[in-house]
């Protein structure tokens, strides 16, 4: 992302461990899920013990931010007390390694949104009651 914007304010993250750890990540700019030390399966969203074998422990694994647009609608209807500008495009974004992954588009809007369109996750400044943070999004690839 170019320039220096105000952060976006966002409702509130759930916090704590290990979701801290997500964010961390998405400070220093790299999207990183769960691949559980178990199995082998790549857990999103962030997880306390694996859906598939029950473990508790996780390799926080760097993914290729690749993914494809299948899924968006527009909400029109204020779910966040004024929080959040509307409308705004959601998309659901299928990402290279699997996980489906709820984003919104940066720099596209829903009227260039064409089904299984490219998109590579870039970090915005986003703010909630928290703090600041860096919250990835899509932008087209
Ligand atoms: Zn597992």
């Amino acid at each position: 992302m170019t320039g220096k914007r105000p952060a976006e304010k966002r409702p509130d993250r759930t916090l704590g461990p290990p979701h801290d750890t997500f964010w961390e990540w998405c400070g220093k700019g790299e999207l990183r899920l769960q691949r559980c030390d178990g199995c082998g399966h790549l857990a999103w969203p962030v997880v306390r013990k694996c859906e598939c074998c029950d473990a508790r422990a996780f390799t926080w694994e760097r993914v290729s931010g690749r993914g494809k647009v299948v899924s968006w609608t527009t909400f029109e209807r204020d779910y966040y007390r004024g929080l959040m500008p509307l409308p705004y495009d959601t998309i659901l974004v299928e990402l290279e390694e699997g996980p489906l992954f709820v984003s919104n588009p940066q720099g596209f809007g829903r009227q260039d949104i064409t089904p299984d369109m490219p998109v590579q996750v870039g970090f915005i400044d986003a703010g909630d009651a928290a703090g600041t943070f860096r919250l990835p999004v899509f932008e087209r690839a």
